[in-house]
């Protein structure tokens, strides 16, 4: 259930899970910790930053107890 949230209109990359579905930080060149946080609508696994939305991210990975 934690990766089942469809992230809408990414861009390519983003889709691809190979960019930040926040800010948009690519991850082939920038190496920063991201997480999943959710899938694409091709169904892709999609990804962000540990930095851009810690809370969300935290959530999905299954970190939060609240
Ligand atoms: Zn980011």
């Amino acid at each position: 259930m934690n990766h089942d949230t469809i992230i809408a209109g990414p861009t390519a990359l983003q889709a691809d899970g190979l960019a930040c579905v926040v800010c948009g930080a690519d991850y082939l060149r920038v190496r920063v910790p991201h997480l999943p946080v959710g899938r694409s609508v091709t169904g892709s696994q999609v990804f962000a930053c540990v930095g851009c939305c810690p809370d969300d991210a935290r959530r999905v990975s299954g970190g939060v107890l609240r």
